[in-house]
């Protein structure tokens, strides 16, 4: 191994800062178990032994969006055959029939941008759940829909999300991160939140109490220093607030996106590099998720050796990946889950959307 790795592998075992220059060598190792090895050393330390999972249904309220980023399948336009908008009495009959099963502890609402609704229409939605689960903790909208809230309402970032709290919401989901590169969304999403924007709907949501996740899209046209200097964003951002709770990263699918036939699926080994590395480089995040639903199960499964310490969760009804092929299900059982971990000598944990442990199993 040369100097360069040792002095990383040292780093690591001293709970010591990587740079940007680290995770870079990381990145040109292909020595798949070693890095594995040094996550799952940083994953010990870090977090522990336990597997977390939670029992959730996601609720896509509409797919109809404004952005139609480059590797996205599942927004479309409003006269398209496949799209769809969720009348409020709907969404309440699909949270109420997933509230049928006592474990049920999130929502985790995502939804297109949509060009007519107004802000009004999402808050009477959160304000209707609220009314009728109490107990369900509502993990809804990404920094991009709340930067669109801003947009179409004319009010503050902080207005926006000051609404939604006096509503019911919880905390917020990770999604719409993608890379935080301006040379990249400029090709791929650009009619959304650049970089700063992304960043800053957050900062402004952690400084106001709403814990968030944090994710990244790769294998499209980012490169790898981009990914380092993603994770190094998201670093620097947790350092400041402490908001985030967990980081998930999604290989790109694909298929039925307009990059299809231009770019492949990224490889097993590039995926638990990845997850190994993400893991490496965010020494101030507790958790890291392999998230089944687009990794498929045995690869989150092989994850949970190369830093991951969460599964995710029983999911039920998962739109978005799904529209660019993810080969997943589109829901596991808990006790599938609770397999899954228990095969890999870890403690499965339910946990409730905080990460409080709600039974260790
Ligand atoms: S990724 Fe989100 S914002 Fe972009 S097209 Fe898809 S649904 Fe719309």
């Amino acid at each position: 191994m040369n100097e360069v790795l040792v002095n990383i592998e040292n780093k690591v075992k001293n709970g010591q800062r990587l740079t940007k220059e680290d995770g870079l060598a990381l990145f040109a190792c292909n020595d798949l178990s070693w890095l594995g090895y040094l996550a799952d050393t940083a994953r010990q330390r870090i977090s522990g032994g336990f597997v977390y999972f939670n029992v959730n249904r996601h609720i896509n309220l509409t797919n109809i969006c404004t952005s139609r980023c480059k590797f996205c399948a599942f927004g479309c336009d409003k006269d398209s055959r496949q799209a769809y908008g969720m009348s409020k009495a709907r969404a309440l009959e699909i949270a109420k029939a997933a509230a049928q099963d006592p474990d049920l502890k999130e929502l985790h609402i995502v939804s297109g941008l949509h060009p007519e609704w107004p802000f009004e229409y999402y808050l009477d939605i959160i304000r209707a759940l609220r009314a009728e689960l109490p107990h369900i903790h509502l993990k809804a909208f990404t920094a991009i829909e709340i930067w669109y809230f801003a947009k179409i309402s004319g009010k503050t970032v902080a207005e926006v999300l000051q609404a939604l709290l006096d509503a019911g919401m919880n905390s917020m989901p990770g999604g719409g991160a993608e890379i935080l590169s301006d040379r990249v969304r400029s090709q791929v999403c650009p009619e959304k939140a650049n970089s700063g924007e992304w960043l800053e709907v957050t900062r402004t949501a952690h400084k106001m109490g709403i814990r968030s996740n944090a994710s990244m899209l790769y294998g499209h046209i980012e490169t790898l220093e981009e990914r380092i200097d993603h994770l190094i964003s998201l670093r620097t951002l947790q350092d400041e607030t402490d908001g985030f709770q967990t980081f998930i990263c999604f290989p790109f699918h694909p298929g039925n996106t307009e990059l299809e036939g231009q770019i492949t699926r990224t490889s097993v080994w590039d995926d638990l590099k990845t997850m190994a590395i993400s893991r490496l480089m965010l020494d101030n995040f507790k958790n890291i998720k392999a998230y089944w639903i687009m990794l498929t199960l045995p690869i989150a499964q092989l994850a949970l050796g190369f830093g991951a310490n969460d599964i995710d969760g029983t999911v039920s009804e998962e739109k978005i990946m799904h529209a660019a092929g993810a080969k997943s299900s589109k829901y596991l059982s808990q006790e599938t889950l609770i397999n899954t971990i228990r095969q890999t000598g870890r403690i499965p944990v339910e946990r409730d959307s905080m990460y409080n442990i709600v039974k260790v199993l």
